[in-house]
């Protein structure tokens, strides 16, 4: 399929990747890479990044996408994450296939690549240390100032970057620095280290290393080694592309790869920083890097999103460099159009009062059959139990109801969803005060099942559970976990104090549809009038139900803050 054809909206990316097939460039190859450092989870920024670099490959003919890890810091990384990342990707709906590779697999051809570059007298072992280095380095208005190694004689530096890779000298007495141009205007290009000694065991290679890449000298080889076309990347690194071509040619690369840059993802009310997300892990704001609440696509997962909807927002958030933010209900409304789609309809109680048809006979009961979706009838349907005593929500019933309030109140009628006409004709009162249950007629010549045709024309409909079979669940009521909508532009403490405190609400005793119980952990569901809802993806079985609220039916939020 042509690019055209597909037309998945042709962004300036794809636009430069139309034009250099057109030109006939890379031998119409088109191949990319997803490279995240395995130091963390990947968040829904990261998600956009996966579908924008799969997509590509997916699209263009005879594409490619890597999965890359970039292990190049040996403190900071973990097994853990990196099973975690693929599990990820898999999620979303991509395959790397025999394209999953690590940047520690190349370590052996960056380092005889540094050699050719102090062969060329383009690279330095230095002995100023990190805060030397700092301050030789100078600022955008003052060039920087020299080491006094930069001169130092070639068969020198080779000899001391071998017994660097030896292991003769302890961390932070050596580096190895490109030698550029200590005034350019663009500081990356102030001689930058390429590699530091650390004797640190790497989570692949053991301890066959004590020399360790930095990230802007492996990254560059380490795309042109893969035959990398378009190295797609955030916007922080466009001060950083005449580096990565300086590496690309000075290195003798055979393939060139082409670094284009895009804007990353933000969301409001959320963040998309690994190191504050690990903060709220660290300091136990959240369960884990999975909590419901959190931006991480395994958490996303967990709340009851779809792969689907994650990949419907990046492709309509689309792909360019201007720094935005985008507005958290965009995020709602993609999984909100999938699972009005897909998700089964079921009905549940949160908060029950009894309702008690004192009309309907005693020990009766009757199965109502329904649709499990509206608009399918290929998802299949079910019955539902109803008898003398059914639970209603607390919130559906007014004492005195209030202007335009058509559900229940003493003397009025409701219809309940699927089934009868019912009327209130006593509320009883527990010592307090408080309803605790409803006495009812019911209205035998109404109908039941999809859509009763009776005729009765009610203004209220309300969701219900049969008392006598209903079972219990519990049920956690996500909301967004921040209040203030830019939480990531503040420093931890801050960011901290403006978590939502109700961003978690446990119902431990709703009523459910005894069908509900069987539902596989992490199928979805709409909740009839509720919002959409996921059996959770650790905690629920059948003994004990426990489902996740993904989202509102509609976008409460934004009512919410106008009130
Ligand atoms: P963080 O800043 O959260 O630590 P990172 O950029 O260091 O993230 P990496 O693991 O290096 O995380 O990211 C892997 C890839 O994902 C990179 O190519 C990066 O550009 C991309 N990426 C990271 N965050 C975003 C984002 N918010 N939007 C789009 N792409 C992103
Ligand atoms: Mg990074």
């Amino acid at each position: 399929m042509s690019e055209t054809e597909k037309s998945p909206g042709v962004n300036f990316i794809r636009a430069i990747i139309n034009e250099d097939l057109e030109n006939g460039k890379n031998n119409g190859h088109v191949v990319v890479r997803f490279p995240p450092e395995p130091n963390g989870y990947l968040h829904i920024g990261h998600a956009k990044s996966i579908c924008f670099n799969f997509g590509l490959a997916q699209d263009y003919q005879g594409g490619e996408c890597y999965l890359r890890f970039d292990d190049t810091n040996p403190l900071k990384e973990d097994e853990e994450y990196q099973e975690a990342i693929k599990r990820d990707v898999h999620w979303l709906g991509f395959d790397w296939g025999p394209r999953l590779t690590h940047a520690s697999d190349y370590y052996e051809i960056f380092y005889q690549k540094a050699e050719l570059l102090i062969e060329k007298g383009l690279a330095y072992v230095c002995s100023l240390n990190a805060e030397q280095v700092r301050s030789h380095r100078g600022t955008l208005t003052e060039t920087g100032k020299a080491s006094p190694d930069r001169n130092r004689p070639m068969a020198e530096n080779l000899d001391l970057f071998r017994r660097m890779r030896k292991g003769e000298f302890p961390d932070g007495t050596y580096t190895l620095r490109a030698k550029i141009d200590m005034s350019s205007g663009n500081i990356n290009l102030r001689d930058p280290a390429i590699y530091r000694i650390r004797h640190t065991s790497h989570h692949r290679t053991g301890d066959a290393w004590c020399l360790y890449p930095m990230y802007d000298y492996a990254h560059p080889l380490n795309d042109a080694l893969e035959g990398i076309t378009h190295s797609i990347c955030t916007l922080e690194f466009q001060d950083h592309r005449p580096l990565y071509d300086w590496f690309v040619d000075n290195c003798e690369m055979e393939h060139k790869p082409q670094q284009i840059e895009f804007s990353r993802l933000n969301v409001n009310y959320t963040v998309t920083s690994k190191r504050k997300l690990r903060t709220l892990v660290e300091g136990k704001h959240v369960s884990d890097w999975d909590d419901p609440r959190m931006p991480t696509v395994c958490g996303l997962r967990r709340r009851g999103y779809t792969p689907a909807s994650l990949r419907n927002f990046c492709e309509r958030i689309g792909i360019s460099k201007k720094e935005t933010i985008i507005d958290y209900s965009i995020v709602e409304e993609e999984v909100r159009n999938d699972l009005n789609e897909n998700a089964l309809r079921s009905l549940v109680v949160l908060d029950p009062i009894k309702v008690v048809l004192t009309n309907y006979p005693e020990g009766q009961v009757e199965w109502f059959e329904v649709l499990n979706h509206p608009q399918k009838p290929e998802l299949g349907q079910r019955k539902i139990p109803f008898s003398r005593e059914v639970y209603i929500d607390r919130d559906d019933f007014l004492e005195t109801p209030t202007k335009g309030f058509f559900r229940l109140s003493p003397g009025k009628e409701v219809r309940l969803r699927y089934g009868f006409v019912i009327k209130c004709e006593e509320v009883i009162k527990d010592a307090q005060g408080h309803v605790a249950e409803l006495r009812c007629s019911y209205d035998p010549d109404t109908g039941h099942g999809q859509n009763p045709k009776d005729g009765r024309k009610v203004k209220g409909i309300v969701h219900w559970v049969d008392a006598n079979h209903c079972l219990s669940a519990e049920v956690r009521l996500y909301d967004r976990l921040f209040i203030d909508p830019a939480p990531g532009s503040l420093d931890d403490e801050q960011f901290i104090a403006q978590l939502n405190p109700n961003s978690l609400l446990v119902v431990k005793d709703a009523k459910i549809e005894p069908a509900l119980a069987n539902a596989a952990p992490e199928s979805h569901f709409q909740f009839e009038r509720l919002g959409y809802f996921c059996a959770d993806k650790e905690d629920h079985s059948s003994k004990n139900p426990v489902f996740n609220r993904t989202v509102t039916l509609r976008d409460t939020w934004a009512k919410a803050q106008d009130a």
